[in-house]
């Protein structure tokens, strides 16, 4: 996208096709004189307030219809530049109507994907998480996936990022301070060995202003303050790809032997023939995908080719896909039938591991067709019952629906861990993007722990591992060097046509 510039952008903000209202913005210096022209009036309403008008086409003066117009003059209007908004109804030709009209306004142009968030994110609206927050929000379709998004939107991970940066800063300034200090001194050799510097008002010279951050009293150790930010930074980077699986949705593979009711299940739970239901085994050869809302966290749902030794090559090929799809699983839903599995204990986890599913990924067990149980079903669903060692599970007929709900409990349960609650503790990491520059501020810290900077030990060095771990925290909320991935970001973002 252009650079946020002189020119006066615009767009259909609402989404496009037929509907009862939609929404048009413009942004830039000329919002105003698009205002003006489009109601044929100078006056322009008081800032932030709607008011009702008639759209006119300034060529002709025909009226295009009759709306409701905001005027956001800048600073305070979303990208920080002067804005006004125009919420018509939203017919085909009343849209085109008046996107035609502000098109031939001098100064004006359509924008690009993305634009008006880009313009905001460079007049310091918000940061890079905040713009992928933004973006996050407006494709969320659960409700955990909404409350994520609208938190880094809101800030929350942005801020945590700029803590962590603003400790470096300090940490940086006490150790340039020292290193002014100690410039005669020849103590580098111990303080690097030691992977730490200790800073303290004593070994200010009399008549030299404190470092900043230095209050009296108070010994602020680099070292110690890099590691602690390293171990908490590791933390964030180990908390289970959170938030990553919450935006993406966590991928479930339905497992298990052929004709237990594996693409009968996949049915029940998106309650639309998706997968086609066969009494011949086999019949499932590719992998199926439904995504799926349970509870609000989002579900992205595969059924497989029964897991067995297969002769005919195409079943053979879905038996190999079902088992790449296994190992690549967040979560397995292992079926199988229920008559066949003995009450005995052990018999579930037994059962699972005959399955040969990864051994660390969560797993729910469905012992399925519950309705042909006979004699053991109390002493089962017992089993059922028992939790840990044995493995999640529970009875179920996809027949009659008996035991939907215990399964529906069961998989939120196991979302909920994987997911965590958007809303509870430290925000979570949501992209890929974010751990990679993460990894790289996590292992210069780890560097300047271990006294590790390179040609010798150097004061100079361990300052500059200390800048490099900044400068990645500032690429992920994009107060520095962002521009190679701006189109990345932006380009994601819908804009109305
Ligand atoms: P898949 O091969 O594992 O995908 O199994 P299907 O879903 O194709 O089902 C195999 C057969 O089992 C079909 O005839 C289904 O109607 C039947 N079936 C599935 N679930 C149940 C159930 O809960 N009870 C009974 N009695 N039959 C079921």
């Amino acid at each position: 996208p252009a650079a946020g510039g002189g020119d006066t952008i615009f767009a259909l903000s609402s989404a496009p096709g037929r509907c009862g209202v939609a929404v048009i913005r413009a942004s830039g210096p000329g919002s105003r004189g698009a205002l003006q022209s489009l109601t044929g009036t100078p006056k322009v309403p008081p800032p932030r307030v709607l008011a009702l008008r008639r759209i006119r086409d300034p060529d002709t003066a025909e009226t295009l219809d009759r709306g409701l117009v905001v005027w956001f003059p800048g600073p305070r209007s979303f990208t920080g530049e002067d804005c006004a908004e125009l919420h018509v109804h939203g017919g085909p030709a009343v849209v085109s109507g008046v996107l035609r009209a502000l098109g031939r306004l001098p100064g004006l142009r359509p924008a690009e994907p993305g634009e008006f968030t880009l313009r905001a994110f460079r007049r310091g609206k918000l940061d890079l998480t905040a713009a992928e927050g933004l973006r996050d929000l407006i494709g969320a379709e659960t409700e955990a996936q909404r409350r994520q998004a609208l938190r880094q939107m809101e800030g929350d991970l942005g801020r945590l990022y700029q803590r962590w940066s603003h400790s470096l800063t300090q940490a940086l300034a006490h150790l340039e301070a020292y290193i002014d200090f100690s410039e005669d001194d020849n103590v580098e050799e111990e303080v690097l060995s030691r992977g730490e510097v200790l800073l303290s008002p004593r070994r200010v010279p009399s008549g030299m202003p404190s470092p900043p951050g230095v209050t009296s009293g108070c010994v602020p150790a680099v070292g110690v303050t890099v590691r602690a930010l390293e171990r908490e930074i590791r933390g964030h980077l180990r908390d289970g790809r959170r938030g990553e699986l919450l935006r993406g949705g966590v991928r479930a593979v339905i497992a298990g032997p052929p004709n237990v009711g594996k693409s009968s299940l996949l049915n029940l739970l998106c309650r639309r023939p998706a997968a086609i239901v066969s009494p011949a085994a086999g019949t499932t050869r590719d992998v199926l995908e439904v995504a799926l809302d349970i509870g609000g966290y989002p579900l992205v749902l595969s059924d497989t080719a029964g897991l067995r030794q297969a002769t005919d090559p195409v079943e053979r090929e879905g038996v190999t896909r079902a088992r790449h799809r296994l190992c690549q699983a967040d979560l397995v839903l292992a079926v199988l039938d229920a008559t066949s599995v003995p009450p005995t204990p052990g018999a579930l986890r037994a059962a699972l591991a005959a399955l040969d599913a990864p051994p660390d990924t969560p797993c729910v067990l469905v012992l399925n067709k519950a309705d042909l149980l006979g004699g053991h079903r109390g002493s089962l669903s017992a089993a059922c019952a028992r939790g840990p060692p044995e493995p999640p599970a529970t009875l179920l007929s996809c027949k009659t629906g008996e035991g939907l709900e215990s399964l529906l409990e069961l998989l939120m349960q196991q979302l909920a861990r994987l997911c965590g609650d958007p809303l509870l503790g430290s925000p979570s990491l949501t992209q890929s993007r974010h751990s990679r520059h993460l990894g790289a501020c996590a292992a210069a810290l780890a560097r300047f722990g271990r006294g590790d900077s390179g040609d010798g030990r150097d004061l100079a060095v361990a300052a500059e591992l200390l800048r490099l771990a900044r400068r990645e925290l500032g690429r992920i909320t994009g107060h520095v060097g962002a521009e190679d991935v701006l189109d990345i970001i932006f380009r994601d973002f819908c804009v109305g046509k």
